[in-house]
């Protein structure tokens, strides 16, 4: 009878004990499909919804791999490839067309785990340029490719390699002009992912075709590690979108990684000083997702909207595309 007592009284204590102490996520994971000026009125329903569908089936792609013990890794890989697949997306199939009218990709990918790194710049040919960034991380001496000889290594692993016509469509063509004629570069677009797997690590990924009439090979931030794209286990994991030069001389990704790590700051903070704070008043536009080491998920961004998603193993489960959402 003692033993029942102080038995129940044990699971009491436990119980009063984890009241209020919110369990964390077991996994998480966000996406983005580019930040920018996304209005409602700029927005067909036939559009928004399009968008809204492909955001969905991307991140259920990911919540899959995750909820089954796969790695984070492998869910920023599969579901950028989706994305990648995808005409609606600025990254991959829908890639913008630079002023020569090529389409030149850049991506890159980050273990959280190890440091370990991949990236590459200015492909033309690579159907999936996530899968090289990863061949890259994992298959070479290096962090970062570029050109010709990245697709040549793309060809060595076994890549799938398409013609340069894949990449065109009308749209992205029609951009092309529009932006030649206001003699502008314009933003669009650009995929990515973040993730925590089951076993606690941390990764993330980025993928773009970068900025319509881009000229003289301009590499943006997304393949610069710090800039666009970085994860570590010690903090969190950040893909950006958004005005390229300002993510690199910002050092955006790593700074919100190092805010955390040197100031203690939550994710949000962290992400709100660097994109709202410091960016934008810089005249950076942008955003970012990012999720940490515990599972709390960001998604902050400085424009009219993002197209983005957020999940986690407690059935958080949302897409969002405009600001006020
Ligand atoms: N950040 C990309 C770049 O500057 C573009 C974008 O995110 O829309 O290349």
């Amino acid at each position: 009878m003692k033993n029942w007592k102080w038995g129940f009284g044990t699971v009491l204590l436990a119980a009063l004990m984890s009241f209020g102490t919110p369990t964390k996520p077991e996994w998480a994971i966000a996406i983005h499909g580019g930040a920018g000026v996304i209005l409602k009125r700029n927005l067909s329903p036939e559009m928004e919804k399009a968008y809204r569908h492909m955001l969905d089936s991307a991140l259920t792609v990911g919540e899959k791999v995750l909820a089954k013990g796969g790695s984070s890794l492998d869910a920023v890989e599969k579901v950028i490839r989706v994305m990648e697949d995808c005409p609606l997306f600025n990254a991959g199939k829908g890639a913008v067309f630079s002023h020569d009218g090529y389409n030149e990709l850049d991506a890159a990918v980050m273990d959280g785990s190890n440091l370990m790194a991949g990236a590459v710049a200015g492909v033309r040919n690579v159907k999936n340029p996530i899968s090289l960034a990863r061949k890259v991380m994992t298959n070479s001496d290096h962090v970062m490719l570029s050109g010709k000889g990245a697709t040549d290594f793309a060809r060595e692993q076994g890549l799938e390699i398409v013609d340069s016509t894949y990449f065109f469509t009308e749209r992205r063509w029609k951009d092309l002009q529009d932006a030649i004629a206001k003699e502008k570069a314009n933003k669009f677009g650009t995929v990515g992912c973040v993730a925590l797997d089951k076993a606690g690590n941390l990764a993330a990924g980025t993928s773009t075709g970068g900025m319509t009439n881009k000229k003289w090979n301009r590499i943006g931030d997304t393949p610069i590690i710090g800039a666009g794209t970085y994860a570590s286990n010690k903090s969190c994991a950040v893909s950006g979108t958004g005005h390229g030069e300002f993510f690199i001389r910002y050092t955006v990704a790593r700074e919100i990684a190092a805010l955390m790590e040197y100031k203690g700051m939550t994710v949000k903070q962290a992400a709100d000083e660097v994109i709202i704070n410091r960016l934008k008043a810089a005249g950076g536009e942008g955003g970012v997702i990012s999720v940490d080491k515990d599972g709390n998920i960001a998604l902050v961004f400085n424009s009219a909207g993002m197209y983005r998603g957020a999940a986690d193993s407690k059935g958080r489960h949302e897409i969002a595309i405009f600001g006020n959402e």
